[in-house]
């Protein structure tokens, strides 16, 4: 078997540069060229992931096929490439103790001493090699959270310092991504924070072979020659990644960088056939030239920061360029929905998506959007909290059960429509304990779930406690609200639909994990369409 290559990538100067987009980029490139090549994220930060963080900290938690509740940035990587991902493709510090200190506990070190070097950094590497190990992969590439010099990170970095001698310098390489500010009172653009970010990799013993460089604007050849200069790289291996309207331009921008050849020759691999990028290049088209466009509103609590709905957004990207229609996406804040001003808040949509989420604040909001889509004949798309808010509202207005809710905002409601999970009840720990991961659903045939997916059996991901409490089915059924989707092992509800509904569909999982540029996710698409008529056409 051929040696797996190594590629990691770190961030200088300033944080949020879109570390995670570049490694996105260049592993799509690498793909395109034929190699198989996956993507790791390290997080420093001590929580053992980020299923226990509010989105207000770090965005959404993606989660993938296999249950791990891992960093955003792994949806990036499923949307570029189109492959899953797994538990072993996110780390963080806290995950790397806790198995540390597990060892320790269990004797593995009897009598040494158990320090960061070797001690954690062996544990880092090993995680490391874990997903080049499984023999899927030509090509690992780590992307390492947080920003050059900072203490958390300091462990990771002298990990890479020594994969470069264990693995062998050919095999492994780093790409060191940094921001040039333009100076606007002296019209330049300034390379010093890039060359102090350089030492302070220097500084840990690492030299890195590639810079990206991201600017607002195009930089002159002068300033990437002296960046080469300065921090001993060669020219052709200072790359530039200058701002672009869409992340989903990035592989293109950097396809004539020529970041992936420089790495391909860097690690002594083949060039292979340039990348044709077809499939991406009709996506790019799509989106850039649109033949309609529609308001679609996004119900929400956390709506102040953007990225707690990170895959939504993109699957309603995918989804728009799949029917050439520009999605205008608006995020609506459910606590500032009332039964008052909610025609003045809604009226001007063209479709209703309910955000999952967790706990009661902004609950009433969701349920009284939810009333208004219904009532209206407005395309309705609930997710996970989403789906159960849809529930309780038809629970309410329609059966007439009075103060119907779920009991994760009202222990006490007469009824339950949604219910915790008999496996949850007696579950006290928070981390990792949900319905996680993926999970097979049938499809019950004339649906708008059997239209969109056009098949009987699904798997979806999910992340929840609670469920459609099947106590009440009958009633549902009987007033037009149906199960399409059933979970055929525990018979738990997967989708509700409205029979008598322009398109009103609620469900439990989690499609937007799995919706990617190349295989956009059929719910999206549907919907989308559904919330596209005549006077949408531009
Ligand atoms: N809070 C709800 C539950 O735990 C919904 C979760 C979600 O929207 N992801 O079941």
């Amino acid at each position: 078997m051929a040696e797996v290559k190594y590629v990691f990538v770190t961030g200088g100067v300033a944080s949020s540069l879109g570390k995670g987009i570049i490694s996105s980029s260049l592993a799509k490139l690498l793909q395109s060229r034929g190699y198989n090549v996956t993507i790791q994220k390290l997080d420093p930060y001590i929580n053992v992931d980020p299923g226990t963080l509010n989105p207000y900290e770090h965005g959404e938690c993606y989660v993938t096929i296999d249950g791990a509740e891992t960093d955003l940035d792994l949806g990036h990587y499923e949307r570029f490439l189109n492959v899953h991902t797994t538990q072993a493709n996110n780390v963080t510090t806290g995950r790397i103790y806790k198995t540390v200190i597990e060892k320790e506990r269990r004797g593995d070190y009897l009598g040494k001493t158990v320090q960061v070097i070797p001690h954690i950094t062996d544990e880092i590497k090993r995680s490391i090699k874990l997903v080049g190990k499984t023999g899927e992969y030509d090509i690992v590439i780590t992307e390492i959270g947080g920003t050059v010099g900072d203490i958390e990170s300091l462990p990771y970095i002298e990990a890479v310092r020594q994969m470069k001698w264990d693995e062998g310098l050919k095999n492994c390489m780093v790409i060191h991504l940094t921001l040039v500010p333009f100076l606007s009172a002296s019209g330049e653009h300034k390379t010093k924070p890039t060359q102090h970010s350089v030492k302070t990799l220097l500084e840990a013993g690492i030299q890195p072979d590639v810079l990206v460089l991201r600017t607002e604007m195009e930089l002159t050849q002068d300033v990437k020659e002296k960046v080469a200069l300065f921090c001993n790289v060669d020219k052709g291996a200072v790359v530039q990644s200058v701002d672009v309207s869409s992340i989903y331009e990035v592989p293109v921008k950097m396809l004539e960088e020529g970041l992936d050849s420089t790495v391909l020759n860097r690690l002594q691999l083949d060039l292979k056939d340039d990348p044709p990028l077809l499939a991406w290049r009709d996506f790019l088209e799509k989106q850039a030239h649109p033949k309609s466009k529609v308001t679609i509103g996004l119900v929400g609590k956390y709506v102040e920061l953007p990225d707690a709905y990170k895959s939504i957004a993109e699957s309603f990207a995918h989804g728009g360029a799949a029917n050439e229609c520009q999605v205008d996406l608006q995020l609506i804040h459910s606590e500032e929905i009332n039964p008052e001003n909610v025609k003045s808040q809604l009226e001007h949509l063209d479709g209703i998506t309910v955000a999952p989420g967790f706990g009661a604040r902004g609950i009433e909001g969701k349920i009284t959007a939810v009333k208004y889509a219904r009532e209206n004949n407005i395309p309705f798309f609930g997710i996970c909290l989403g789906m159960q808010c849809a529930v309780i509202e038809f629970a309410r207005n329609v059966l007439e059960f009075e103060k119907a809710d779920s009991t994760e905002m009202d222990p006490k409601t007469p009824y339950p429509v949604i219910d915790l999970m008999e496996e949850q009840k007696s579950i006290t720990y928070k981390g990792g304990t949900m319905r996680l991961g993926g999970y097979e659903c049938n499809i019950r045939k004339n649906s708008k779930a059997f239209e969109t997916y056009k098949r009987t059996e699904i798997i979806e991901r999910h992340r929840h406690r609670y469920e459609f409490n099947n106590k009440y089915l009958d009633d549902f059924d009987k007033a037009g609200m149906y199960a399409t989707g059933i979970n055929p092992e525990s018979d738990l509800v997967e989708i509700m639909e409205l029979k008598d509904h322009k398109w009103f569909v609620g469900v439990q999982f989690h499609p937007e994990y799995s919706s990617t540029v190349v295989n956009p996710h059929p719910l999206f698409v549907n919907f989308i369409e559904a919330c596209c008529t005549r006077e949408n056409i531009l």
